[in-house]
């Protein structure tokens, strides 16, 4: 017999409406025990109402929500083994600070004396003992989120949802709390989720990274597979550093090669675990910006020549934007002693090999 390990949250098949309009699509999702797991999408793309529906702030029209195994689709959010922690930090302003982290433990009705107890340990552990007496009006923007967690992870829920949690802090914080964010994760074993529309954030901390866009899930998976194997047009133009290429299937090989026509060409691209296209089908490919080459080798299918129109730099990385014979855009990294041989103004032969590019798996849209 195969035991199960016991899911953290399943979703299945969720869907929300409002009037016409669907917010959410049929989300499915599945959550192991203290996974740290990032929704990743555009403004607008369900993300937030997929989270208040996990917290009980929306009830779905359709589909089921589990949370450690057990059914909570129709339950108030206090029935949940959930705490949600708001981009504002929704503090409360006339409560001092120990008040409002002790706030969660006085609603399940805990002794006085335990609460106290609980509350300066959880100040401890935030270290924000020293302003238990102040009001959130007095507190820097790094101190108020400290507060909002605090708060939030008093009542050890099972899983801590965040709604753009750094979003309202000052750039040079975010780095350092992204960093204490995820140690506390790892350390407390609470499953977090945690809504952005950065993909940076999604990357660095999501053990986990859905993307989603118009109301459904259109990739989930480790950040290293969404990165180098996007499913779809829609993944890989958002995921920074993907050249994609819409085309048409010309021919397709024994040996799991699609040729694919383009306005800037043909080119080959393996089919690995896609379906295997039809002759005349519309597809789509991706690929990234660093397995550009600007000396493609004679034998080498896939080049094209392009013209530099700019060159921007990232860090280390030198990004060079070329213009392809069919006006659109094509970008190319280059790092550290590469750098520095392409000017704008300068057509050059681009290529990249045959393995680097990656076929996505539905029809571009
Ligand atoms: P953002 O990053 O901008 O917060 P999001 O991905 O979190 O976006 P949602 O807030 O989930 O998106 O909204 C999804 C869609 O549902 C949006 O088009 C939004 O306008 C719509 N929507 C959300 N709440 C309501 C509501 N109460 N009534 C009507 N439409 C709503």
């Amino acid at each position: 017999m195969t035991v199960r390990p016991q899911l953290d949250l399943e979703l299945r098949g969720i869907r929300k409406r409002y009037g016409d309009f669907t917010a959410v699509d049929g989300v499915s999702l599945q959550i192991a025990k203290g996974q740290f797991v990032c929704l990743l999408g555009p403004s607008g793309c369900g993300k937030t109402t997929t989270l208040r529906c996990i917290a009980g702030l929306e009830e779905p029209d359709d589909g089921d929500i589990l949370i450690g195994g057990t059914e909570v689709t129709r339950d108030p959010p206090w029935q949940r083994d959930i705490a949600m922690m708001f981009q504002d930090f929704a503090l409360f302003p006339h409560m001092t600070v120990a008040r409002q982290v002790g706030f969660g433990l006085e609603m399940l009705k805990k002794p006085r004396a335990e609460i106290a107890k609980r509350v300066s340990e959880v100040l401890a552990a935030f270290e924000i003992g020293a302003l238990a007496d102040r009001k959130p009006a007095s507190l820097s923007g790094g101190q108020r989120q400290r507060v909002a967690l605090a708060r939030a992870m008093i009542t050890e829920p099972r899983i801590l949802l965040l709604d753009e949690p750094i979003g309202a802090l000052d750039y040079s914080l975010r780095e350092t709390v992204m960093l204490e964010l995820k140690l506390l994760q790892q350390r407390t074993g609470i499953s977090f989720i945690w809504v952005t529309h950065d993909q940076n954030e999604a990357f660095s901390l999501g053990d986990l990274v859905v993307v989603m866009n118009h109301a459904r899930i259109e990739q989930q998976g480790p950040a290293a597979e969404i990165l180098q194997k996007p499913r779809t047009a829609f993944v890989a133009s958002f995921v920074q550093g993907n050249n994609v290429f819409r085309g048409r299937v010309v021919g397709t090989s024994g040996d799991g090669l699609v040729q694919v026509e383009t306005t800037a060409g043909r080119f080959l691209v393996p089919r690995e675990g896609a379906p295997l296209p039809f002759t005349g089908e519309d597809v789509s490919f991706s690929v990234r910006a660093e397995q550009i080459t600007d000396l493609p080798s004679e034998q080498q299918p896939n080049r094209l020549a392009a013209r530099c129109t700019a060159v921007e730099y990232f860090g280390a990385v030198r990004r060079h934007i070329f213009e392809r014979s069919d006006g659109e855009v094509l970008k190319y990294d280059q790092f550290g002693a590469q750098a520095g041989r392409i000017v704008p103004g300068q057509t050059v032969q681009l290529g990249w090999a045959v393995e680097d590019s990656v076929l996505h798996r539905a029809a571009p849209a």
